[in-house]
């Protein structure tokens, strides 16, 4: 007896210990997970370690560092770049056999046919393959809305306007075709998608946003990284995303690019963390750092949100890349380090696994001050291979390391095709959005006789916003063939006539607006023509270059619309526009508004078809659209938002346009909304049914939204929430039921107690104009 208790004392002691030192291993291993855990095989995961345990410092170092292509092109003597572009072989040699870098990112200013980056990929990667351990380079380009930098590739709407399809296939076919066209480069790792929320329409960057709700830009953004990726097995079709830019870059304070923002941690949770978690849960291989800072600790210092978040609590494999210069910008702009050197340890410190370190001589100094960092164990070893296995587990992924083939463009037959112009083609045509349709006046006739006006009536440049051919995508020598609003509204209709209306102008990096002489002929021409279709927005621009000082449109927009008004012609507006600009005065002088956003190459093609009713819109806002530049409010504000001072009631909620909002040709009735209960619990489900009927006279789309609201709650909640939502088809008199399935997860907020929480109580489910009520208790 006494044995048998000696033995059970033993063997509980010794279960302790195995318990112990296995948390103790895990503690210290837990940012270093390998890909192998999940999507590599243990013989590429050896294969990995083998090449680790022979490399020097030095060729670790390198793999961390990436440079931008200009760096190794030819330069003449003032340091431009000679045309045509052309690898110097010198420098190439010098970046790969030197300094041993891993990566190559960008082409500036530049849109190369096919041939071109084949040529450029395959002289880079032949290059690398002479080098000690034959490591070709990870080469990263922005496609951020199809393959921007490649002649007549697909070009699909910009992000926002993929959100206002609600209709995660769109999403992920971009996805898909992107990858496609970018593989046929020879180019396997997209800097996308941006997963920032878009809840601060004046920040330059607002487009290429997927619009401000969590739950939307979830879905989109999971679609977007599935079509980049395919399922989990990343063929010579497919590329590795890069979610951008983690996190809480786009809120800045002060609505400019680059600047500090202040997120309380409750919204962290609730809003900017989210899209990333979900992404990173669908595999997703990489992830680009906020350049700015949140709450005073700059993106790439924050070892909070890199290592303790995205790689130990979601167990993050892939690797982190820097933005632009921003180690060096540590010391340079967010002044938190007093040397460059500083700025490099804490970076990697913090979980910076690969640096953008563009420009020559900067990546130089970078490789030497980082080995030097590693040799002192201010860097730790352990650190350093944990970068370098991240970033050559994703070379692996991307089969890179497996054999790299060059990238011959024959095998990419559908590149520019067809089949792949119709995908972009059917993405903008369900993005447009009908925002007013006053008396029925749109569709129009291909009978009446139609002015076009406005300065983005005639610009395929406008239509594709920024990253498009060039970075600011001002640039029009690269544009392909398309149409371009007027050039399509022409080939459509028989009777028309174009006027300028007013010019926008890039001028000391701000857009300018100039009055055009021609709209007092336009004005006169009025009277006879049957309709006026104005187009108006803003010039392509991105970044810093699109920082702007009111979200107000411009006064010589808006006098084309005013003085049209005057002569009683019906007017059309339509918005070609990255941002919400504020149009509250002109909006009632305009009987019809749709908001294109920036619908990509088949912009035109879609606007037209629209317009002539070949095509039922079926966009829905991904923004609430404000209708003040001081008041910007979110569709899921609270109660306590809502107190108007005016008239003692909180109906404080004034948008020009709410979020989800768009209009059809026809019409939906939404009847019959049930509840598969009054009550449930944290082991249950709630199914929440609604029928859709078709009643007007053409077929058509609707995305039928589930909100929920919580009634009352210790942290004071929102009056809604998108919690589902699909987009369905409907012929006239079809109706459909539709069931949405809640649990408790969907109910739930980040509590007092910074944990994730449900609370017992009342709750509401909308759809459309219905409610119900329900119950949860745990
Ligand atoms: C942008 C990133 C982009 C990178 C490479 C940066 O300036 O912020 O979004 O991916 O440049 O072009």
């Amino acid at each position: 007896m006494k044995k048998y208790k000696f033995n059970n004392l033993i063997v509980s002691i010794l279960v302790l210990i195995v318990l112990f030192s296995l948390l103790i291993f895990n503690y210290n291993n837990s940012s270093s997970i390998s890909l192998s855990d999940n999507i590599l095989t243990n013989e590429q995961n050896k294969k990995i370690k083998d090449l680790i345990d022979n490399m020097t410092i030095e060729e670790k170092v390198g793999q961390t560092c990436q440079i931008t292509l200009d760096a190794i092109l030819m330069k003449d003597s003032s340091g431009l770049l000679i045309e045509p572009h052309t690898i110097d072989t010198v420098k190439l040699n010098k970046a790969i056999f030197d300094y041993k870098i891993g990566s190559i990112l960008n082409v500036s200013n530049h849109t190369f046919s096919l041939l071109k980056w084949n040529s450029i990929i395959n002289k880079i990667q032949t290059t690398a393959l002479l080098s000690k351990h034959q490591i070709p380079i990870i080469y990263g380009v922005d496609a951020i809305h199809g393959a921007t930098y490649i002649q007549k590739s697909t070009l699909f709407p910009q992000e926002i306007g993929l959100a206002a399809t609600w209709d995660t296939t769109h999403a992920k076919l971009m996805g898909e075709i992107t990858a496609y066209e970018t593989r046929a480069s020879g180019v396997s790792w997209n800097f996308s998608p941006v997963l920032d929320l878009g809840r601060e329409p004046i920040w330059s960057r607002f487009f290429e946003t997927l619009g401000e709700d969590v739950y939307l830009t979830k879905s989109m953004g999971k679609s977007i990284v599935n079509g980049y990726q395919g399922n989990g097995i990343i063929d010579k079709y497919h590329v590795a995303a890069c979610l951008k830019h983690y996190v809480g870059y786009s809120t800045p304070k002060t609505g400019r690019d680059r600047t500090p923002a202040l997120i309380p941690n409750r919204t962290m949770e609730e809003l900017y963390l989210p899209p990333f978690k979900a992404a990173i849960d669908a595999g997703a291989l990489t992830v680009m750092i906020n350049s700015g800072e949140v709450n005073g600790i700059p993106g790439h210092a924050n070892k909070y949100l890199l290592t303790d978040i995205l790689k130990n609590k979601w167990g993050f494999v892939g690797f982190a890349v820097s933005d632009w210069e921003d180690l060096i910008n540590l010391h340079k702009i967010a002044q938190t380090d007093s040397t460059l050197k500083d700025a490099i340890a804490t970076a990697i410190n913090a979980g910076v696994d690969m640096s953008m370190v563009p420009n020559n001589p900067e990546y130089m100094n970078y490789c030497k001050l980082f080995i030097e960092l590693v040799k002192e164990g201010t860097v730790s070893l352990t650190r350093l291979d944990d970068a370098v296995r991240r970033i050559l587990s994703v070379k692996m992924k991307l089969g890179l390391l497996d054999g790299m083939k060059i990238t011959k463009n024959n095998d990419y037959s559908k590149f520019g095709s067809i089949e792949h112009r119709a995908a972009a083609y059917n993405a903008a045509t369900e993005s447009i959005t009908l925002l007013k349709n006053k008396e029925d006046i749109l569709p129009l006739s291909l009978d009446k006789s139609i002015l076009v006006i406005g300065p983005t009536a005639n610009s395929l440049n406008c239509l594709n916003g920024a990253w498009t051919h060039t970075w600011q995508g001002l640039d029009t020598s690269y544009n392909n063939d398309y149409p371009t609003i007027k050039e399509a509204i022409e080939d459509r209709y028989s009777s028309v006539t174009f006027f300028q209306g007013s010019e926008m102008i890039m001028k000391g990096g701000d857009e300018v607006d100039i009055p055009s002489l021609d709209l007092k002929h336009a004005v006169k021409k009025a009277s006879s023509c049957d309709v006026a279709i104005v187009c108006l927005g803003e010039l392509p621009s991105t970044e810093r270059p699109g920082d702007i000082y009111t979200l107000d449109l411009p006064d010589e927009q808006q006098l084309i619309v005013k003085e049209l008004s005057k002569t009683g012609i019906p007017i059309i507006l339509v918005l070609v526009e990255g941002r919400p600009k504020i149009i509250r005065d002109i909006e009632p002088l305009s009987n019809a508004i749709i908001q294109a956003y920036l619908p990509g190459d088949q912009g035109g093609l879609a606007l037209v078809d629209i317009l002539c009713g070949d095509i039922n819109p079926s966009g829905k806002l991904p923004y609430t659209y404000p209708r003040y530049n001081g008041v910007i409010m979110h569709y899921d504000h609270k109660q306590s938002e809502l107190l108007n001072a005016n008239t003692w009631k909180n109906n404080f909620y004034d948008p020009q346009w709410d979020f989800g909002f768009g209009l059809s040709y026809t019409t939906f009735e939404y009847s019959n909304m049930k509840i598969s209960s009054n009550s449930f619990s944290s082991k249950g489900n709630l199914v929440i049914s609604v029928d859709v009927a078709n009643t007007g006279k053409v077929s058509g789309k609707e995305v039928v939204q589930l909100y929920i609201r919580d009634h009352f709650a210790s942290i004071s909640p929102p009056l809604k929430k998108l919690k589902r939502f699909l987009k369905i088809e409907l012929d006239p008199m079809q109706k459909k039921t539709i069931n949405f399935d809640i649990s408790s997860d969907d109910l739930q907020f980040y509590g007092i107690e910074n944990q994730w929480i449900v609370e017992n109580g009342k709750f509401s489910a909308m759809i459309n104009n219905l409610s119900k009520e329900f119950y949860f208790q745990k």
